[in-house]
């Protein structure tokens, strides 16, 4: 609402009065306009409004992400910022407000956006689809987790991101084993059932929408077993996840997503002190990556400077010698 046009064009969709019978929006025409309010923060002029049923009074502000905040205005900026690498803290020392706001502003958008999905998710699916896991941690490195996300192979739109906590695996010292276990002895393990389990609800979303296409995944034995869970209507095709990994791969959607995550977020860049602290940060981080992605970014910003040689290899008639690029 900082553009004054913005608030001219602006319909009130239902009356702000919680006891106010239009609170639940409604067809009819509930309101009448009532003059112009003086501001001291941008846009220095709000429209007013009067609601015709209880008489209380609003203004365009109450509609905008900024209504009742002391620093106004900023939320366009945080949301940027914060896609393109920055930590909360950073934000907060270069916008000269507190940690504390950007933290809440992220999770205030994070939560606007789950609606605005909501109402603009595609009700059927034309494309192949890409699942694979990006594995990372919250807290610490004694709780790593997986990110289970669909990915539709043309068009990238990020259909889903939901989260599955790991146990610790892999390699650890002798301190680390100890403290593992010491951890484990305190508060139990995790679900060791989670990526399967996710991976079921996000087949069976998938399945209604996208019936007949086909669901790409690598060899994990979790998405095969979750796939002859339950009757899929949708082909499932396993590739080996040592194949060469370049656009030709089915699966080069799902790298290209995550490579962005490890690029655009100062949280997954490798062995950064500005991790996620918690799995509800890196669920809201991801969401409003997925807005981003999904509506307000083209596919690709630049040009992909592919010539056919690239893309498809020589034509039959070229000879090796004659192949320059
Ligand atoms: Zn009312």
């Amino acid at each position: 609402m900082t553009n004054l046009n913005d608030q001219l064009e602006l319909i009130p969709p239902y009356c702000p009065n919680l006891r106010c019978l239009f609170h639940f929006g409604t067809d009819e025409n509930f309101y009448v306009k009532n003059g112009f309010a003086i501001t001291n923060k941008a846009p220095f002029r709000n429209q007013r409004f009067k609601c015709t049923g209880c008489k209380i009074q609003f203004s365009s502000n109450t509609f905008g992400v900024d209504f009742r905040k002391r620093a106004a205005n900023l939320t366009e900026k945080i949301l940027h910022y914060s896609l393109n690498g920055m930590s909360n803290n950073s934000i907060a020392r270069l916008l000269k407000v507190a940690e504390g706001t950007i933290r809440d502003r992220l999770k205030n958008m994070a939560r606007q956006s789950v609606l605005f999905e909501k109402a603009n998710y595609p009700s059927k699916i034309g494309e192949d689809i890409a699942y694979d896991g990006f594995e990372t941690f919250t807290g610490s490195q004694f709780s790593p987790c997986y990110v289970n996300t669909a990915v539709g192979s043309h068009s990238m739109f990020i259909y889903h991101n939901t989260f599955s906590p790991l146990n610790r695996k892999g390699r650890m010292t002798f301190d680390q084993k100890i403290k593992n276990q010491e951890l484990i002895k305190k508060y139990g393990l995790y679900p060791q059932s989670s990526v399967y389990e996710e991976t079921i609800y996000v087949m069976r979303n998938l399945s209604n929408l996208a019936a007949g296409r086909t669901l790409y995944t690598d060899e994990h034995k979790s998405y095969i077993r979750a796939y002859k869970s339950f009757d899929c209507s949708m082909g499932l095709e396993t590739i080996n996840s040592k194949a060469r990994r370049d656009s030709s791969n089915p699966l080069f959607p799902i790298n290209r997503l995550h490579n962005l995550y490890r690029h655009f977020f100062s949280s997954q860049q490798r062995e950064s002190i500005s991790f996620q602290k918690h799995e509800a940060a890196l669920m809201e981080k991801l969401q409003l990556m997925k807005i981003y992605r999904n509506f307000m970014n083209p596919k690709f910003v630049k040009k992909i400077n592919m010539t056919h040689i690239r893309t498809n290899g020589p034509p039959p008639c070229m000879s090796g010698s004659q192949i320059k690029s």
